[in-house]
């Protein structure tokens, strides 16, 4: 697998998940505004669906990773999720706060939907080069990349002009919506941009 290819596969990857848990959500609040769920219960399908998908997502990036350094998922490496339940159901409660008001709500849920399982894989992603002894890694740029994460590859820091090497010990800088993907940096890109 090239590094394109595993960004191609990465975005797939995060798009399609994101994609199921947009639609879940605005389901999710569609029901509520029938009177089919009560806001309690759409705080609570919020954090399980939100929770869940990330799940997959970590799973997903643990396995796409491992493929790409050609080894054997371990299994073992996930990212620990202590506090995520607490932090999703914070936001649970910020939305239940804007579901009479706020006429933009779709809008988001759809955010957050493909935000949230995106940002878990990648994360993901750098926490399994670390669990397989990889010690830096490139950020690749998606499609529509914004400038931050453009001026975030700091091409002109690194020898071979590709990108600076970060280390897999630190987490993934990155913002709502950001997509791109984090490559290890343990082989020489000859053909990258
Ligand atoms: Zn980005």
């Amino acid at each position: 697998m090239t590094p394109d290819e595993l960004a191609e596969q990465f975005e797939l990857y995060v798009d399609q998940l994101g994609d199921k848990l947009s639609v879940a959500l605005i389901a999710a609040y569609e029901q509520w505004r029938a009177g089919t769920l009560t806001t309690a219960e759409f705080e609570q399908v919020f954090i399980q669906m939100v929770g869940t998908m990330n799940a997959y997502a970590r799973t997903g990036a643990d396995w796409l990773g491992s493929i790409y350094l050609a080894s054997t998922p371990k299994g073992t490496t996930l990212v620990t999720v202590a506090s995520e339940t607490a932090r999703l159901a914070d936001a649970a409660a910020t939305l239940v706060a804007l579901l009479d008001t706020a006429d933009d709500l779709k809008t988001q849920l759809d955010r957050i939907g493909h935000n949230e399982p995106t940002e878990a894989a990648q994360q993901q992603l750098v926490h399994t080069y670390r669990g397989h002894g990889a010690h830096g890694y490139r950020r690749r740029l998606n499609a529509g990349a914004c400038e931050l994460c453009t001026w975030l590859v700091k091409a002109h820091l690194d020898p071979e002009g590709i990108g600076y090497v970060y280390p897999t010990g630190k987490s993934f800088h990155r913002h709502t919506g950001c997509r791109c993907t984090p490559v290890p940096a343990t082989r020489i890109e000859r053909t990258a941009a």
